[in-house]
């Protein structure tokens, strides 16, 4: 393969668009790899198709060893599949509708669960069709709440989409496994780094899922880890329990003034003076924080919500839309506390809230950690006045309990495996051990070994496709560009011509044939009175791996070979360019 740049449908640009934050984004769009179409849709332009169908063919190579075969769906389907299992209303304003010239109901698919169920459902019939594991490259529609960074985040992307189909939980958990294996071997391929992490299965359902997360600082997802080996998205972490606390010795509640009390830190120095604990000093732990926030349910549907946790932690609004999900979370506005009054602003407390309250008090969960006998210091919802020593299970219960509150670094893992560390990364796969749900709600059932109908079990494993271009733009870049591994870049070898000289051209172009000649991907600056400085300039933003310099070292007989990061310029002869070059790239790939 040899494209010329004289002739390749690119401009590269100096400047970085106004609307990017991240480097990939910037560089992709700088390199003239992807243009904006619209927020979060973009064209893909030569190089970016060559980059993009690089990483595809990794994963259809990987999908196929793993006894996978791949089929195609539309993505403009119909609403009733959707319906049927409930995600029609469940994702709610995250889906595209639309509607065709008589009336009926489309949608874009964001994810095709629904329609791999019913073509499995169309063909087979028996124990013996199973297993099966069937996958497709395609592209995905979701309107994003906040499509960013480029293909991190966008509203059109495209997505590689495994379903498996088994008789029984231990069929699953093989089908798991091997996607589970293939995956691995994708991200490892691709010379990216990732961590399994235990999480959340959101909208899709299902009983067990994992995600693998590329840890990288502009990531939108938070992570835990121990040093004994647990790893979870933030949204899966459980809080380890404390044991209930014996409160018969423990004073009864008492309402008293706080005058000048704005926050829990002057909250808590008061508190120490004005009414001392015995055995030790008040802290923000122990200040019961009433945080009002409202649910949107996908219907439409408003309700409010107070979590109640301890003052020395935030609600984790990712943590806390995890568990109401596919509720999504909204701060309470004005015309929520007018509707509530109540909820007196900077000292709810119990009394009012969930099963303390009267009939129609809105609905109140506590932090796990706010188990019974523990003390409490919290609003008295009066204005100005706090309520002390009000003890858990025996002056207030709640309608149950809601993993919200921030996961800190240092606190206990779940498993026992340690204090957990916490880190940034970027989802670039997940995969859910379904179980019946989607079989069981559109009627897939095999018959088994004694003629009796079963209703199959499914997975769901997706790898973003075109987020994980992004990431490897991401991880693979310097401050002058892009610098593609190998194995994806959209060349192996960018030959550069520099000068005026008819002779720098001729052997540029020779060796550029010979190398295309032997199977090797070549871009070749042929650009005639384009300086040096942009060519070495654009050689730098596009990141092709290795540069061949053909200039001024001609007249001595040489050129330059370089890779584009790492490593150091080479002097070779111009008789064994193409033979040196060739040794690199095998070297590379
Ligand atoms: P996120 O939490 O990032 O919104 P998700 O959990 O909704 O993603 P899944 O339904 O698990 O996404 O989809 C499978 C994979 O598709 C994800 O792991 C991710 O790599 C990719 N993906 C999801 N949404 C997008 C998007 N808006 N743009 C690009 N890739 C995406
Ligand atoms: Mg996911």
């Amino acid at each position: 393969m040899l494209l010329r740049m004289s002739t390749l449908f690119v401009r590269t640009l100096r400047e970085d668009p106004a609307d990017a934050e991240v480097a990939s984004h910037r560089l992709l769009v700088r390199a003239g790899y992807i243009r904006r179409a619209a927020p979060g849709i973009y064209t893909w332009l030569p190089l970016g198709l060559r980059v993009l169908a690089k990483v595809e063919a990794v994963v259809r190579e990987e999908m196929t060893a793993a006894g996978a075969q791949e089929v195609h769906f539309p993505a403009l389907l119909p609403k009733e599949p959707y319906e049927a299992t409930g995600r029609w209303s469940e994702y709610g304003p995250n889906i595209f509708r639309l509607k065709d010239r008589k009336g009926g109901d489309y949608l874009l698919a964001p994810t095709h669960e629904e329609m791999f169920t019913l073509l499995v459902k169309d063909l087979y019939s028996s124990y013996k069709d199973l297993p099966l594991t069937l996958f497709q490259v395609q592209t995905k529609y979701r309107d994003e709440a906040r499509p960013r960074a480029g293909l991190m985040r966008g509203r059109e992307f495209v997505m590689k989409d495994a379903y498996s189909f088994d008789v029984d939980d231990a069929g699953l958990e093989v089908s798991y496994q091997a996607q589970r294996d293939a995956y691995e071997r994708i991200f490892t391929r691709l010379g990216l780094e990732y961590v399994i992490c235990a999480a959340t299965s959101g909208a899709m359902g299902g009983s067990r899922s994992e995600e693998f997360l590329a840890p990288m600082a502009i990531g939108e997802d938070t992570f835990v880890r121990s040093a004994g080996g647990y790893a979870a998205n933030v949204e899966a972490v459980t809080t380890v329990v404390p044991d209930d606390v014996p409160y018969d010795d423990a004073p009864q509640a008492h309402v008293e003034d706080t005058p000048g009390t704005p926050t829990i830190d002057s909250l808590v120095a008061h508190a120490n003076v004005a009414f001392p604990r015995p055995d030790r000093a008040w802290t923000a732990a122990d200040t019961l924080k009433n945080v009002v926030v409202a649910l949107v349910q996908p219907s439409g549907e408003r309700e409010l919500l107070v979590v109640g946790l301890p003052g020395d932690r935030e609600v984790d609004m990712k943590r806390l839309e995890a568990a109401v999900a596919p509720a999504e979370v909204e701060t309470a506005g004005d015309a929520d506390f007018a509707a509530h009054p109540e909820l007196v602003r900077g000292y709810i407390g119990p009394s009012v809230l969930g099963p303390n309250g009267p009939e129609g008090s809105v609905r109140y969960l506590l932090d796990p950690r706010v188990v019974s006998g523990t003390r409490w210091i919290t609003g008295a919802d009066e204005t100005g006045r706090h309520v002390v020593d009000l003890v858990a299970g025996r002056d207030f219960t709640a309608d149950g309990t809601v993993e919200a509150a921030e996961v800190r670094a240092g606190d206990e893992a779940p498993d026992g495996s340690g204090p957990l560390e916490l880190a940034r990364g970027i989802e670039i796969g997940h995969i859910f051990a379904l179980g019946r749900k989607y079989a069981a709600a559109l009627g897939l059932t095999v018959l088994d070994q004694n003629g009796k109908a079963q209703v199959v079990t499914m997975g769901s494993y997706g790898v973003g496709v075109t987020r994980v271009l992004a990431a490897l733009a991401e991880v693979n870049h310097d401050d002058k560009g892009l610098a593609w591994p190998a194995n994806v870049a959209p060349a192996h070898v960018h030959v550069v011509a520099t000068g005026k000289d008819e002779a720098v051209f001729a052997a540029a172009e020779s060796i550029a044939e010979t190398l295309s000649s032997r199977g090797i991907e070549v871009l070749y600056d042929d650009r005639p009175k384009v300086s040096p400085g942009v060519k070495f300039a654009d050689a730098e933003l596009l990141g092709v791996p290795l540069v061949v310099v053909v200039g001024r070292g001609l007249a001595e007989g040489v050129v330059e070979v370089r890779p584009r990061v790492g490593g150091t310029a080479e002097q070779v002869a111009v008789a064994e360019a193409a033979d040196r070059v060739a040794e690199l790239v095998d070297e590379l790939v």
